[in-house]
């Protein structure tokens, strides 16, 4: 959202952990999703392909193409390009093996879409 809530979220996640964030995955450029990613200090950043050279000041070091498989400990995150529409680098997450998915800004009930549709 913006470096003072990105230092908010920091802040509540060092009061039930003493791990640091070490990955950090962009849904996609668009500022109300992309901004103070630098205050959160991952080594592993990952955007799609299409993505920004920086995405507010931050670069990614992981550029996903297509698909991605990303292991964490435990846990697998299923990166996924979703293809022209609301962006130009819209990011799709699954959480293994709990299966938990992450789409943002692809349905917005009651609107039209936020950018150009593909033809
Ligand atoms: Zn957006």
């Amino acid at each position: 959202m913006n470096a003072e809530a990105a230092g908010w979220l920091k802040d509540n996640l060092s009061q039930i952990t003493d791990k640091p964030i070490t990955h950090l995955i962009y849904s996609h450029s668009h500022g109300d999703h992309a901004s103070g990613g630098s205050v959160l200090g991952a080594e592993t950043v990952a955007a799609q392909q299409n993505a920004p050279a920086t995405i507010d000041g931050v670069a990614p070091t992981l550029r996903v193409v297509d698909t991605h498989e990303l292991i964490v400990g435990s846990k697998t995150f299923e990166l996924t390009y979703l293809g022209e529409g609301h962006g130009e680098d819209m990011l799709a997450v699954i959480v293994r093996p709990e299966n938990v998915d992450f789409i943002t800004d692809v349905a917005a009930p009651k609107r039209l879409p936020f950018r150009t549709l593909p033809s």
